[in-house]
């Protein structure tokens, strides 16, 4: 990969999308360095199916930070199913000030998001591999985190039931979801009332590439404004053979 071609390709990528914030002084070289890496160990081990830099640079990066500015200063976010550090990595690049917990089940994504972190000076990210599941029914994990986040893991019924266990009340959970982000929300009703969630907001933040096609993007935010029932989450068979 050409670094420098890659560099001008990303800043022309967030100019397009109004994103420039994200990707000021030294955070684009960041990013150089993450494709960079991520290509290589993609290599030996599956990380990511979009390999071309030009359109990791849209639906990995850019599309991780789409609605970013929901994240107030300082704030904890647990990230559920974050596989290769999506939207973990990017957000602990471009909002040093945020605190993330990666969390997914499969270790070797997490052993690579760790080592990935640690060589590119982050701090501000750690990884768990656990199962979000089992991680709300934890007293070190349940009801701690202003914020969780999800995106590419599951449909809306069952993502709300893996992570607003985990949030605490006053918090909220940003599902960040493609195209029929709308009809996810008809199915999730009852699921975000049970859970103690009440949907405030559905940003529609749609993402262009150089030549202006079009990508949907959504985050949808649910505020966590009562407790979560003791009984959820359930366990996982249960939650996906029949979702709230
Ligand atoms: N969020 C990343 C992204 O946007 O590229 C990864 C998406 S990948 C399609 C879904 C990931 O969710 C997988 O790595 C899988 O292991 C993880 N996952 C699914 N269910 C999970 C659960 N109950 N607890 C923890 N991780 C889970």
């Amino acid at each position: 990969m050409d670094k420098k071609m890659f560099r001008e390709l990303l800043l022309s990528l967030a100019e397009k999308n109004d994103c420039m914030a994200y990707f000021e002084g030294e955070k684009a070289d960041i990013f150089c360095r993450l494709t960079e890496h991520m290509l290589t160990v993609n290599q030996s081990f599956n990380l990511t199916a979009i390999k071309e830099p030009s359109r990791i640079a849209l639906l990995h990066y850019i599309d991780s930070l789409k609605g970013a500015d929901v994240f107030p200063e300082g704030v904890r976010i647990i990230d559920i199913g974050a596989g290769a550090g999506f939207p973990s990595l990017p957000l602990a690049i471009s909002r040093p000030d945020l605190e993330i917990i990666a969390v997914d089940s499969t270790e070797k994504r997490m052993r690579y998001v760790e080592e990935t972190a640690k060589m590119l000076g982050l701090p501000n990210v750690k990884a768990v591999t656990a199962r979000a599941e089992e991680l709300g029914k934890n007293r070190d994990f349940r009801e701690k985190f202003d914020f969780a986040t999800a995106r590419a893991v599951a449909s809306l019924p069952i993502l709300c039931e893996l992570c607003l266990p985990l949030v605490k009340v006053g918090g909220c959970f940003v599902a960040m979801k493609g195209r029929g982000a709308c009809d996810e929300i008809e199915m999730a009703k009852n699921a975000i009332n049970v859970l103690g969630g009440n949907l405030t907001a559905a940003h529609e933040t749609p993402l262009y590439d150089l030549e202006g096609e079009k990508y949907e993007h959504t985050s949808l935010l649910i505020s966590k404004e009562r407790q979560t029932p003791t009984v959820y989450p359930r366990l996982y068979t249960k939650i996906a053979k029949s979702p709230l």
